[in-house]
């Protein structure tokens, strides 16, 4: 039976069930509207100065600074995570990833001559050009609701692109307050759309003429879109889920390691795609760091985001958090200890979680293989650097990782043989707010890059542009084969690549007719 797309969404605050807004979804006619709009004006956006467009967004950095406590108050009340939060891991993270692109999209944009080392080719001159792809289709999850589709958006509007957003139906008020500040910041209308709904808007809006997707959510989505791109070889960026793992090696600052290691596993509830869902210490840490860790969670304060004493916020939604209790009691069940936490927070609201920590878990509890996406630090024993490695690569996913140590050849030589997209030493999802740090992931975490200059690179084609400067000129390899041309070609291979210089010398006698030849 053929599921109805739904007409309305309903936008509700996570910590309070309170109703924010109903809005109408997007119909696949009105999508592919949107679309043909947005084709219709990007060649008048491509061909306006870089300059231009670089003035764009510097009024959007503006306008945000000026509104950052709005649009922060505004993530808490949709995604639930505390006001500062909001204002420190997406609004500040936007201005920041605004500033590199007003810093360097004009040099990334510039063309770049490609000298010919041959001399067979000296005669030409090649240059490398950056041309947008047209519309560049961004589909966004619900936990990052600002910062992900701003990023992508920035990057794709500076490089020339229109841009045609299908925000998570469960935070699109903050989508269109993305919008609003584009818009209000001269950006044409047809320029930055949103269209609304579930998943079927995001299946129609890869079905439509864009010219790219960017695709950030879970794997399972990942796919399904990567199949819908495969049919007509849309080219597609995947952002996709994590299980990053946080290595604590015997000489890392157990300070330090333990209160990273709770931010790490409970900033936004956990619901981060780099958060830490998979902690391995080495031995002799092991029992120090989890009463540590123990004693700083009794003073972690969860509640409502809009107050500004709280650190972690509600879940997302019921779903959400049954799957974390569904892997936390799994883990429990196969011998897990719990040390804090393990249990909803009810009294609350419908969505709390407490902050939880387990010991003495096994990679081959689900727990520490399926993506939990919950306020869980679920903490393992090593006992050498090898098995720490083995245990971290063990596993479908490579967003990033992170190493702990007091010795930096240490960690680095760790660091190369973990396959992830980013390994942090001593810190761990700060790279998202590094703004030349590039973000994507190994194996099922994704295909790609966002952010910095190769999140850039995904916004444009490369065109290779190559001029002959003697036109007057037919080129030697063109028709009018025969022996002779075959000996002179030899020759011409001599000259090139023999080893030995008599070699190139008598090469060069050979191939001395070519020019000369008759051609047609
Ligand atoms: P999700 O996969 O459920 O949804 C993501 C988006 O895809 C939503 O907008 C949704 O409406 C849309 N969608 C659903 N079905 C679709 C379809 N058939 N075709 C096209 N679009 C469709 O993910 P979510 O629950 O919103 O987000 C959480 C997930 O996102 C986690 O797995 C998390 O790790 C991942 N994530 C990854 C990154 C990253 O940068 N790698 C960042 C944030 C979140």
């Amino acid at each position: 039976m053929e599921v109805q797309a739904a007409a309305t969404i309903v936008s509700t605050n996570p910590a309070t069930g309170e109703v924010l807004g109903e809005l109408g979804c997007s119909t696949p006619e009105e999508v592919q509207a949107a679309v043909a709009r947005a084709k219709a004006i990007q060649p008048q956006w491509q061909a306006t100065p870089v300059r231009e467009r670089v003035a764009l967004l510097r009024r959007f950095q503006q306008r945000l600074r000026e509104r950052g406590n709005e649009v922060a108050s505004l993530i808490c009340r949709e995604a639930g995570k505390p006001t500062a939060e909001a204002l420190a891991t997406e609004v500040l993270v936007v201005l920041d990833a605004t500033e590199f692109c007003i810093r360097n999209a004009e040099r990334f944009l510039r063309e770049k001559p490609l000298p010919h080392a041959n001399p067979a080719m000296k005669s030409k001159r090649g240059r490398l050009v950056r041309e947008a792809y047209g519309v560049i289709g961004i589909i966004s999850p619900w936990n990052y609701p600002f910062s992900i589709p701003a990023i992508e958006t920035l990057g794709a509007l500076v490089t020339g692109n229109a841009v045609v957003l299908k925000p998570s139906e469960l935070t699109p008020l903050v989508a269109l307050e993305l919008q609003g500040l584009f818009l209000g910041a001269g950006l044409d209308r047809e320029l930055m759309q949103v269209v609304i709904g579930e998943g079927s808007v995001g299946a129609a809006l890869t079905e439509s003429a864009i010219d790219k997707l960017i695709f950030t959510g879970s794997v399972a989505t990942g796919k399904r879109v990567a199949e819908a791109a495969a049919g007509r070889l849309l080219p597609v960026v995947l952002e996709l889920g994590g299980k990053d793992p946080m290595i604590v090696l015997d000489d890392a600052n157990l300070e330090v390691a333990s209160s990273g290691a709770l931010w790490g596993a409970f900033m936004n509830a956990g619901q981060t795609c780099l958060s830490v869902e998979r902690c391995y210490v080495q031995r002799s840490l092991y029992e120090p760091f989890l009463a540590k860790c123990r004693e700083k969670i009794a003073r972690l304060r969860v509640g409502n985001g809009i107050n500004s004493e709280v650190e972690i916020g509600p879940m997302i939604h019921a779903r959400q958090l049954k799957i974390v209790e569904d892997q936390v009691n799994d883990a429990i069940q196969r011998g897990a200890r719990v040390l804090a936490g393990g249990q909803r927070l009810s009294e609350l609201g419908p969505n709390f979680y407490a902050p939880t920590l387990l010991a003495d878990v096994s990679n081959d509890m689900r727990l520490m293989q399926e993506e939990t996406f919950g306020p869980v630090l679920p903490v393992a024993a090593f006992d050498t650097d090898e098995e720490a490695v083995r245990w971290a690569n063990d596993s479908n996913f490579g967003l990033a990782a992170s190493v702990w140590t007091r010795n930096r050849k240490r960690g680095e030589t760790i660091a190369t043989k973990i396959k992830a997209g980013t390994v942090m030493l001593n810190d761990m999802i700060s790279c998202f707010g590094i703004a030349e740090a590039p973000h994507g992931g190994f194996k099922q975490s994704g295909i790609g890059r966002t952010h910095g200059e190769l999140g850039l690179q995904e916004m444009v084609q490369a065109k290779y542009l190559d001029a002959d400067l003697l036109p007057r000129m037919k080129k030697v390899w063109w028709f009018g084969y025969g022996t002779a041309y075959q000996q002179q070609i030899e020759g011409l291979t001599d000259v090139l690549f023999a080893r030995s210089w008599i070699a190139r010398l008598k090469g060069g006698l050979r191939s001395a007719g070519l020019l000369r030849r008759d051609k047609f």
